[in-house]
C-alpha cells in the first residue's frame, strides 16, 4: 500500500439557509459546483456539530474541531489562538485579551467597534503609546500590536475571570462592560487607555475612543497534529485565528503570496501551495475566507461566486492532482454556518463530505436540504476517521511511514 494523502478544505461559513434573493435556494444550492458536487456523490455526505453547546460560535472554536480538537476539551479563548499567530508567547500565568481599538459615543453607545477600520500604520502609534503609558510590564501588563483595529494585551492570569463582550456584538447598542471577579482590573484599564487613545488617535487622523478587552484565555495546550494523527503537513490561510492554531498544534503555516481575507483571494495561488506540499507532506489544510466575509455582508451574490471559485480554481484541479499521488482522502466543511440572513454566525449543524479514493459509497447532494434530517456527528471526530489509515502505519510501523 502506498503512502496516503489527506486533504482538508474549510470554506469559512458557506453553510446557510435558502436565501429570498437566491429563489429560496441556500447558496451551497444556488452555485454552480459541478466538481464539488461529483465528488459529493462518491462521498460520505453528513451532518457535523463545529460548535458544541455552551460555546461561541467563532472560527476559532469551529476550525479547533475541525482539527481533530474537541473544543469543550482544549479551546481557552481566542485572544491566545491569535496570539500564537502572532508569535507572542504566554507564560502559563499569564492571560492574552484581545484589544480592539473602538469609537464609544459619549453617551457610551458602540458606535465602531473597528474605529472606523483605521489602518496599522495609524493604529501602531497608538499601541506604542498605550504600552508606552499603561503596559510595558507595568503589573505585568503589556500591549502587542497586530493588524488595523486588532491588538492584544497580555495581563497577569488573575485578570482572566471575567464575563466580556465581542465588541462587534454591540454596534450601535449601549456599551456592555465587563462583569465578574475581575471586571475591574480591566474596566480601570480600559477607562485608563481613553486620554491616552484619544490623543494619541488625533495624531494620526483616526475616530478611536479607547480600547474594548474581550476573547481572553490561557495559551492553550494542544497534542502535536503528528503525534495525535500519525501524519504530518501544512496549511495555507489568510486568517489569524486559523494560523494561530496551525502554530499551536505545529503544523506548518505557509504564507502564500494572494491568500487574503476578501473577496479578491488568490484561490489558485492555495490550490498550488497544496498541491506542491503534498509531494513532501501527507496532510494539507486549505482554509479560505471568502464565504465567511460574503455571509457577514449580507451578499447573496458573492457567497455564491466565492463558492464557484472554490469549485473551478480549487476543487476541480485538485482532483485532477490527486490520483497522481495514489491514495487519498478529502474532508470538507465549513468551521461554522454564516447565514446571510442574519449576517453573523450560528451554532447550527453544518454538511461534510468525506472521501476516500479507495472506498466505494453512494453520496448525495452537498447541501445543507440534503443533510438535513442526519443526525449530526461531532466534527471533532472526523479528522481521526480521515487520517485513521496514517496512525494505523504509524502503530505498526508499516511501509508508507515517511522517515
Ligand atoms: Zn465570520
Amino acid at each position: 500500500m502506498g503512502l496516503v494523502k489527506y486533504v482538508v478544505l474549510v470554506p469559512d461559513g458557506c453553510a446557510d439557509e435558502p436565501v429570498d434573493e437566491l429563489d429560496g435556494k441556500t447558496p451551497l444550492e444556488a452555485a454552480a459546483l459541478p466538481n464539488l458536487q461529483a465528488l459529493a456523490r462518491r462521498s460520505e455526505v453528513g451532518r457535523a456539530t463545529v460548535i458544541p453547546g455552551g460555546l461561541p460560535p467563532g472560527s476559532d472554536v469551529g476550525n479547533l474541531a475541525i482539527l481533530g480538537y474537541d473544543p469543550l476539551e482544549f479551546h481557552t479563548g481566542r485572544a491566545p489562538i491569535e496570539a500564537a499567530a502572532m508569535g507572542v508567547d504566554l507564560a502559563p500565568d499569564e492571560v492574552a485579551y484581545r484589544c480592539n481599538l473602538v469609537t464609544l459615543g459619549a453617551d457610551d453607545t458602540m458606535v465602531d467597534f473597528a474605529a472606523g477600520h483605521l489602518s496599522s500604520e495609524q493604529s501602531h502609534p497608538i499601541v506604542a503609546a498605550l504600552d508606552a503609558e499603561l503596559g510595558n510590564g507595568r503589573d505585568g501588563v503589556r500591549f502587542h500590536a497586530g493588524v488595523e483595529y486588532r491588538h492584544l494585551v497580555v495581563t497577569p492570569s488573575d485578570w482572566a475571570d471575567a464575563d466580556c463582550t465581542p465588541p462587534h456584538d454591540l454596534t450601535g447598542k449601549p456599551a456592555r462592560f465587563p462583569t465578574g471577579p475581575a471586571a475591574a482590573k480591566l474596566l480601570a484599564l480600559m477607562d485608563a487607555s481613553r486620554p491616552v487613545v484619544t490623543a494619541a488617535a488625533a495624531e494620526v487622523g483616526s475616530i478611536a475612543t479607547q480600547i474594548w478587552l474581550w476573547g481572553q484565555g490561557v495559551r492553550p495546550t494542544l497534542p502535536r497534529f503528528a503525534d495525535r494523527f500519525g501524519v504530518d503537513g501544512r496549511l495555507t490561510s489568510a486568517v489569524d485565528l486559523v494560523r494561530g492554531l496551525g502554530v499551536l498544534a505545529g503544523i506548518e503555516v505557509l504564507d502564500v503570496p494572494g491568500a487574503s481575507a476578501g473577496f479578491d483571494n488568490d484561490y489558485a495561488a492555495q490550490r498550488d501551495a497544496c498541491v506542491g506540499s503534498l509531494r513532501d507532506r501527507d496532510f494539507f489544510l486549505l482554509h479560505v475566507e471568502a464565504t465567511d466575509e460574503a455571509g457577514h455582508q449580507q451578499n447573496a451574490a458573492e457567497k455564491v461566486a466565492a463558492l464557484e471559485h472554490w469549485d473551478r480554481e480549487i476543487i476541480g484541479p485538485l482532483l485532477e492532482a490527486l490520483p497522481g499521488f495514489g491514495p487519498h482522502r478529502v474532508l470538507l466543511l465549513p468551521d461554522h454556518a454564516t447565514p446571510i440572513r442574519l449576517g453573523t454566525h450560528t451554532s447550527d449543524p453544518v454538511p461534510y463530505l468525506l472521501y476516500d479514493s479507495e472506498v466505494q459509497v453512494e453520496g448525495r447532494a452537498y447541501t445543507e436540504t440534503a443533510v438535513a434530517g442526519l443526525t449530526p456527528v461531532a466534527a471533532h471526530g472526523l479528522m481521526g476517521r480521515l487520517t485513521a489509515s496514517a496512525r494505523l502505519r504509524a502503530v505498526r510501523g508499516g511501509p508508507g511511514r515517511a522517515g
